[in-house]
């Protein structure tokens, strides 16, 4: 069993397909989403309708949630609150249905399952150091949490001392004993310095877990943000990843 990981893709079709592509020579066989599939790109109902199809799980990321109005958006910088409202008005009502089902936290066997954090889900916290992390692990029972948010892969590992290790590397294998939170990234607008779209791959037999990169095209991507009139530094941050 192969599970495919992909988060954040934030209505980018061009970035969703080659990813797509990339899972099936993956050999993947089921594909959970994490969260965020709309918001900043040009592409929301085409993204709605592919998870539609393709995810065995759906969370809801604050994006989703901003798109529905079900959070405020005041904390969002003002090209994230330009493009919610640009989302808002191109999403149809069946995307708006699809959305409101994506459940917030959820369990798969040894699996907890979050956007961006399993301590208050809906206040979207980031993990971004040990320090968060510690405070993260006393808020899920599992042995592993999936999370994405920060748009950066990276893990966490949580020793059987109990000390807490910052990890870039990958494949992550997965040992007894440890505990783990693991950001599988962004597949439409990573942000860790690389433009290549994001995602991993769970895999039982060898109990590992990749990150993976898929190149897209971009400029495609970019004109059709262009072309709806989403704020630039919006279009531009996709070719530098940052
Ligand atoms: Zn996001």
């Amino acid at each position: 069993m192969r599970i495919g990981l992909i988060s954040d893709i934030h209505a980018n079709l061009e970035a969703l397909e080659a990813t797509l592509q990339s899972m099936n020579n993956d050999h993947v066989d089921e594909i959970f989403f994490l969260g965020d599939a709309v918001g900043y790109g040009a592409s929301p109902n085409e993204v709605v309708g592919i998870l539609k199809e393709i995810a065995a799980i759906t969370l809801a990321g604050n994006h989703d949630y901003a798109a529905l109005g079900l959070t405020d958006i005041a904390e969002f910088n003002e090209d994230a609150q330009e493009s919610i409202i640009w989302t808002q008005k191109h999403l149809t009502q069946e995307s708006r249905d699809y959305l409101r089902n994506f459940e917030i936290l959820t369990t798969r066997d040894f699996f907890t399952l979050v956007h961006a954090s399993p301590l208050e889900p809906l206040r979207w916290h980031y993990i971004l150091t040990p320090q968060h992390a510690q405070i993260d692990f006393r808020y899920f029972h599992t042995q592993i949490c999936l999370v994405g948010h920060s748009h950066s892969p990276m893990s966490f590992l949580m020793d059987p001392a109990g000390k807490i290790i910052l990890s870039r590397e990958s494949p992550i294998k997965l040992q007894e004993g440890y505990r783990y939170i693991i950001n599988v990234g962004s597949v439409g607008q990573p942000r860790d310095g690389n433009p290549k779209a994001c995602y991993a791959v769970y895999d039982e037999e060898s109990r590992t877990i990749e990150i993976k990169r898929v190149s897209y095209n971009i400029l495609k991507a970019q004109d059709k943000m262009f072309e709806a009139g989403i704020p630039d530094f919006l279009a531009d941050r996709l070719m530098s990843g940052i």
